[in-house]
């Protein structure tokens, strides 16, 4: 009986110092965490400048990306302010009834998933994970694929903390065009950087057996920037779960500029605030921040940087330029159609939907946002993706919707880096030529599946269209060797033979099929 006792009690021992660790380490400080009790989360209909001024006044706490008259925009509310909205007119619904149920309960989660060991590949995403362990999980995607994976340090956040990425791509292939996914310029937004984390992970995962993802890395460079705003995300694990900002003193006991109102492309404009204590505050002046400073300066010295997306959450959108102004962009149909078809992709894996449009009229105006800038500064297609859900639980997304949510992004992710990959042509190699021996004939380089048609010359170069491939073969009087299907990766091959009394004379060589041809391969026939 007493061994029992003495059992349940050491068990009870080992639970509380567990409890006792994660809530140290939750606060090293020794600063409790701020809590949210019966605070609840409502989505209000605001009709007039008014209702906004209504609501400005009881909660700072936007949980909407921004505001605007005529639609729905959502709130924290304190139980106090609660029951004055309760007073008012206002058309409201309640998202979350208590927020500080749904902290515990992602607490707990945490707590429970941190006592595994070592976890490697779906696994990692079964919950959130902290700035330490992104950072560790770089390493380790480095040291597992050291050919097709590096570490790069893009520079330090305000209080010194690294932002780091991960370069993916495959060896070898001319000029790529490169790709960034960033993520986490919102503190609170910690689906983000699981998501792009995801992407990363399984480019490196599938690449030796995905014939789709080596042709992509063979043509992109991938630039996975998970944490933007690593003193807003510490922050956030640490001492408040709802902060949004980055970490700078704004003086007065204010804190935190909104790194995505702090770029410089309609920089000051609507949809962002000069009230320190906004959650919209866009700092004194456009980079102000080194954060946006020296994301700034790794785009621009990066030029082959032609498509990004800076995922946010919540709301399930698809947002392209301009936030500032409701002009269309230059590139306005190109933007429309690919917003499409990553839409269709989207739904088409857990039929979740995702709206998209232009962000001015999507959502709200928003000025200073980092995708404007990209494409009106850097050139690059630049998007937001706002990722799960669409506020039921908002910015306490449960872990077990990391998954998911990162699975129905990944066909998008590669989809998107295929608008702007090279097209790196066919080319066609030739083995030396001999007398009566065979010799292969190969092309890389082709669109997948295509029937290749391998044609030669023994009069020289010239100029012959081919009406049912639609091409102008660069050879004179060409006549088939023969022809072969490409594989997924557009590669084929045909083995001819060289007859025994064969001339010893110059042969030009050129593979086509519909609508593209190669380089023109010219070579001796040998004895
Ligand atoms: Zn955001």
């Amino acid at each position: 009986m007493n061994r029992r006792i003495l059992n349940v009690f050491g068990a009870m021992c080992i639970g509380t110092a567990a409890l006792m660790t994660s809530a140290i380490a939750l606060a090293q400080d020794g600063t409790a965490q701020a809590r949210f009790d019966q605070h609840r989360v409502v989505r209000v209909r605001i009709e007039s400048a008014n209702d906004l001024k209504l609501m400005a006044g009881l909660t700072s706490d936007m949980w909407s990306e921004n505001y605007g008259i005529g639609g729905p925009v959502d709130f924290r509310l304190s139980p106090e302010a609660f029951e004055t909205l309760k007073t008012t007119s206002l058309d409201y619904e309640v998202l979350i009834s208590n927020l500080q149920d749904l902290i515990d309960a992602e607490q707990a989660h945490l707590r429970e998933s941190n006592q595994g060991g070592i976890i490697a590949g779906d696994e990692w995403f079964t919950d959130f994970k902290s700035y330490d362990q992104i950072s560790q999980q770089v390493n380790t995607l480095v040291a597992d694929y050291p050919d097709l994976a590096s570490r790069f340090s893009i520079g330090q956040s305000l209080e010194g903390r690294e932002i780091f990425g991960l370069k993916i791509t495959a060896p070898g292939g001319g000029d790529k065009a490169g790709v960034l996914y960033n993520s986490n310029q919102h503190a609170r937004e910690w689906i983000t950087p699981m998501v792009t984390m995801y992407i990363a992970d399984r480019l490196l995962r599938e690449y030796a057996t995905n014939q789709e993802v080596q042709d992509l890395l063979s043509r992109c460079e991938f630039f996975i920037v998970p944490t933007v705003n690593p003193d807003g995300y510490v922050y956030s694990w640490t001492r408040n779960r709802m902060w949004r900002k980055n970490r700078r003193n704004n003086g007065g006991g204010s804190y935190g500029v909104d790194l995505n109102r702090n770029w410089s492309v309609g920089w000051g404009g609507e949809g962002s605030s000069g009230n320190r204590d906004s959650e919209i505050y866009r700092g004194p002046s456009a980079f102000s921040e080194p954060e946006t400073q020296v994301m700034r300066d790794f785009i621009l010295a990066n030029p082959h940087i032609a498509a990004h997306v800076d995922f946010h959450s919540y709301s399930q959108l698809i947002l392209w330029p301009w936030g500032y102004t409701g002009s269309a962009p230059p590139d306005a149909s190109t933007f429309d159609r690919i917003g499409r078809e990553l839409q269709s992709l989207i739904r088409g894996v857990h039929n979740k939907r995702y709206d998209q449009g232009q962000t001015y009229w999507s959502i709200y105006p928003a000025s200073g946002v980092m995708p404007d800038w990209t494409y009106g500064e850097a050139g690059a297609l630049g998007y937001t993706i706002e990722l799960r859900d669409t506020g039921q639980y908002g910015f306490l997304l449960p872990a077990n919707q990391i998954l998911p949510n990162a699975e129905e992004i990944w066909p998008a992710a590669l989809a998107f880096a295929w608008e702007v990959a090279p097209d790196v042509g066919m080319t066609l190699e030739i083995d030396p030529l001999f007398r009566g021996q065979q010799a292969e004939m190969r092309v890389s380089g082709a669109a997948p599946s295509t029937m290749v048609y391998f044609t030669y010359s023994l009069a020289g170069m010239g100029n012959t269209y081919v009406p049912v491939l639609d091409v102008t073969l660069d050879l004179m009087l060409p006549k088939l060797a023969g022809s072969d299907e490409s594989d997924g990766s557009g590669n084929a091959a045909y083995m001819a033979t060289v007859p025994a009394n064969a001339p010893l004379i110059l042969v030009w060589a050129q593979a086509a099929h519909y609508q593209r041809t190669s380089n023109v391969v010219a070579t001796q026939i040998n004895n």
